[in-house]
């Protein structure tokens, strides 16, 4: 394809919106303007990498994490839009939302506190320790000791549902949501009908709720939960012996740190970008993932697996010969043996070119000068290593091919 017929841009400086440095090659190498949209050069290599996904396989020379069922591929980028959990050791990759791990059951700083026995219900004074963090305070013990309330109301059928987790965990909506259906926030009337006091609440005693607790609370004894009454809670309450769930299910967030609910290694966060997920290829993430993994201080350097180009040609205008001419009909040979070539058909400066080409990232450069076809050779530059060498017009298209199959 000719330069001219694609209008490609390319930018002499990175955006100012420049969130990543694959991003900002794009942008300079004009495959995405500034706004990050695709231009006509950046399509085309959308539409080469989904001939490309033919063979599945495709994508493996990038580095990416993988659920458990291989179904999906995620690219770690710290501007990304999926939070993962993962795992070093075992490669447990889950997004976060989704996350399992291996829940620490009883408390750290006492390691025998989950085969207490349960203690006697008692109602104590907690003066405004409407959250968690104040409770905590307040008596003098860890978060894990204590039984976080949320109520929602259940859109499919209206039914309120009071949700029980440990004190030191965060509800997982996606995990709720698979675990009882669409929910919406409970509204203080519907709270009050069942019994519950905002802040204060507890699933003991209740009305018409529905109980769903996580799979931790039935395994942590003795809780400070709410006793449904303003400044007031219960210690030592006990799931299955004060109130009954309903649903018991791991409804909660793993996060950093964690243990691996496989191997029992720290998990880890990460960011990322989804490349495939299910059966469907994210082009235009494969397209940044590429930028961010090949390049250099000069622009992007594709492989030749990926590069929707192998060779860029260019002519340097000439005093005797008409050196666009010549390139004209390399470029016709060069095609019809297979090769594809970006041809820079501009009237522009040796230099210009040359920065463009770099920016753009074929793995191969063909320069066609004049000094270099006097003596019947042009000048052919490996992107990737800077190497330099005349070929001889005689013998081209084979070299060509040589080198490009030896990269
Ligand atoms: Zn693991």
């Amino acid at each position: 394809m000719k330069y001219t017929d694609l209008k490609i841009q390319t930018q002499r400086e990175f955006p100012n919106n420049m969130r990543t440095q694959g991003f900002g090659w794009l942008a300079r190498a004009g495959y995405v303007t500034r706004e990050n949209e695709l231009t006509e050069l950046g399509k085309h290599f959308i539409s080469h990498l989904q001939n490309l996904s033919k063979d599945s396989s495709f994508i493996f020379p990038l580095s990416f994490y993988t659920n458990e069922s291989k179904s999906t591929f995620y690219f770690p980028l710290a501007t990304g839009d999926v939070q993962l959990i993962h795992c070093e050791s075992c490669k447990y990759t889950e997004r976060i939302e989704l996350a399992k791990f291996a829940k620490p059951v009883g408390a750290t700083h006492t390691t025998s506190w989950h085969f207490e026995s349960p203690l006697p219900i008692e109602k104590v004074e907690t003066p405004n320790c409407n959250t968690i963090e104040s409770l905590a305070n307040f008596l003098n013990i860890a978060k894990e000791k204590t039984a976080k309330a949320l109520m929602f109301t259940r859109t499919s059928d209206n039914q309120f549902v009071f949700v029980v987790v440990r004190g030191d965990m965060t509800l997982s909506e996606a995990k709720f949501k698979n675990a009882i259906g669409e929910v919406k926030l409970a509204t203080a009337e519907s709270i009050s009908k069942s019994g519950a006091e905002a802040g204060y609440a507890s699933p003991i005693g209740l009305k018409d709720a529905l109980i769903v607790v996580d799979d931790l609370i039935p395994q942590s004894p003795n809780l400070v939960a709410g006793a449904n009454e303003v400044d007031y809670h219960f210690i030592n309450t006990n799931c299955g012996r004060d109130y009954q769930p309903e649903i018991v299910a791991d409804l909660v967030l793993a996060k950093e740190n964690d243990a691996c609910v496989n191997c029992g290694n720290k998990l880890s966060s990460q960011y990322s970008i989804a490349l495939k997920t299910k059966n469907e290829f994210h082009f235009e993430n494969i397209l940044l993932a590429l930028a961010e993994t090949y390049h250099d201080e000069k622009g992007l350097i594709f492989p030749k697996s990926f590069s929707l180009f192998d060779v860029y040609l260019m002519y340097v205008p000439g005093k005797t010969i008409n050196t666009k001419e010549k390139a004209d009909e390399i470029y016709n040979q060069l095609q019809s043996a297979g090769i594809t070539v970006l041809f820079d058909d501009r009237d522009e400066r040796a230099g210009v070119k040359f920065n463009d080409a770099d920016l753009i990232g074929c793995p191969l450069r063909i320069t066609v000068g004049e000094k270099a076809l006097q003596n019947g050779m042009v000048e052919l530059k490996i992107r990737k290593t800077n190497e330099n060498q005349n070929l001889s017009l005689e013998n081209l298209i084979t070299k060509i091919i040589e080198i490009k199959n030896s990269l």
